[in-house]
């Protein structure tokens, strides 16, 4: 990708009337549009590797397929406008395509306070955080810096809802449990020794608030020089109270509901509560969800393994259960469940008081700047453009059976 100052840059595109094209017709991309129009540049299309959107409008603008940018003129001007960096650039170079860039300055020098996109403020800004932290690591991948986008702290597997789908994999646990508050504390303290900034812990579950030491938790992440933000992931059905609400205070968290609607059935009276108390909170309605919640083996060859692992929107999303820090949190799961067998390398184990910082410090580094795939990328069904879209929030009484891959994986024992 191009490096660019955003005054020069514009001011070539408006001087040559280049053809200029967002690769993304998403969120990314709408902001890339409305950043463009301010700065007095038109945008001739969009670009999606997903069939779906081919040949519509969106926001106004045709959206093309991949290879008919073969067929735009060769200084054509592209952004990449989802997080997916090292893929679509990777395509674009294939194409011979030279002038590729980040949405990283466009939008950090854009107001968007006065726009009405339908995306939360903070939200903008999250995601301008995101594809900058997307941005680095493809470019850095081998850097000596380690910087990181995300790490999931997992307080516990119990869920005060029970979902079919759940994309955590909550509907296979028997007997969920809580994490143990010193062993997670203690991961935590060695990953931030290893790392050199981190953009967002994700406090999640299952449901955070069923975990009672919640609070004891979020209090020392907020502590953290190196990090930038805590987000405490609930599906409103809980209203925190006392120390609960007070640890939600702190400017570095965020809460972030999940409305299922009928289902999440304190939602209102808890965003009264973060009104009255002041804290700082993003609402999601949902009603769909991609179908991602179950264990299967699918025998895919190396390079689907890869496309899939590349596009995938978890890929970014390392996760810490019980003192030990994954890829993603499917594979997180499903290891802990002891579904899928486990790869080396593939996890790191903070509770041995053996290994060295140096050695943990080595280990993120691999689990993190792997660009290939994971192992268990071929037991799930995938998340990106091309996921199956499903009810979401189904509720279900007992645990879902379980199928065990950790043997003879062509003969999967089933479990409950
Ligand atoms: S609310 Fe549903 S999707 Fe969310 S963690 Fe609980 S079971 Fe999973
Ligand atoms: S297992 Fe692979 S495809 Fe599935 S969520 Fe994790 S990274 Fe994505």
């Amino acid at each position: 990708m191009k490096d660019y100052n955003i005054d020069n840059l514009t001011s070539i595109l408006k001087s040559n009337s280049a053809t200029v094209v967002l690769f993304g017709a998403g969120d990314y991309g709408k902001l890339a549009l409305y950043a463009l129009k301010t700065f007095g540049i038109q945008v001739s299309y969009f670009c999606d590797s997903d069939e779906r959107k081919w040949g519509k409008l969106y926001c106004g603008v045709k959206t093309i397929f991949p290879k008919e940018l073969l067929g735009l003129k060769p200084d054509t001007h592209i952004f990449i406008c989802n997080n997916y960096i090292i893929s679509v650039s990777s395509l674009l170079k294939q194409m011979n395509i030279a002038n590729i860039y980040s949405c990283t300055s466009l939008l950090e020098n854009t107001d968007f306070s006065k726009t009405a996109l339908g995306i939360q403020s903070c939200d903008i800004q999250r995601k301008i955080a995101f594809h900058k932290r997307a941005c680095l690591n493809a470019d850095n991948i081998t850097s000596g810096d380690l910087n990181i986008a995300c790490i999931d702290i997992v307080v516990t597997e119990r869920c005060s809802l029970k979902c079919r789908d759940c994309s955590n994999l909550m509907q296979y646990y028997v007997e969920p449990r809580d994490c143990d508050l010193n062993l997670l504390l203690k991961s935590v303290d060695k990953i931030m020794e290893c790392i050199g900034w981190l953009y967002e812990f994700r406090v999640l579950g299952g449901e955070p608030f069923v975990n009672k030491q919640l609070h004891k938790v979020i209090n020392e992440l907020v502590k953290y020089e190196n990090v930038g933000n805590v987000v405490v992931y609930t599906n409103g059905t809980i209203i925190p109270r006392g120390e609960y609400l007070l640890c939600l205070k702190s400017n570095k968290v965020r809460l972030e509901i999940t409305n299922y609607g009928d289902i999440s059935k304190k939602y209102s009276e808890l965003i009264e509560t973060l009104k009255a108390y002041n804290i700082a909170h993003i609402t999601n309605r949902v009603s769909k969800w991609d179908d991602c919640g179950s264990i299967q083996y699918h025998q895919r060859t190396t390079s689907e393994l890869t496309h899939m692992f590349r596009n995938c929107c978890m890929n970014d999303v390392i996760t810490l259960l019980h003192g030990k820090l994954y890829r993603c949190p499917f594979s997180a799961h499903a290891i802990n469940l002891n579904a899928i067998p486990i790869k080396k390398n593939e996890v790191i184990d903070f509770s041995d008081e053996n290994t060295s910082l140096d050695d943990l410090k080595y280990g993120i580094k691999q689990l993190y700047n792997n660009s290939q795939y994971i192992n268990a990328c071929n037991y799930c069904n995938g998340r990106d453009y091309n996921s199956l879209e499903i009810e979401a929030a189904v509720q279900v009484k007992d645990p879902l059976l379980l199928n065990v891959y950790s043997g003879d994986i062509s003969n999967p024992q089933t479990k409950e």
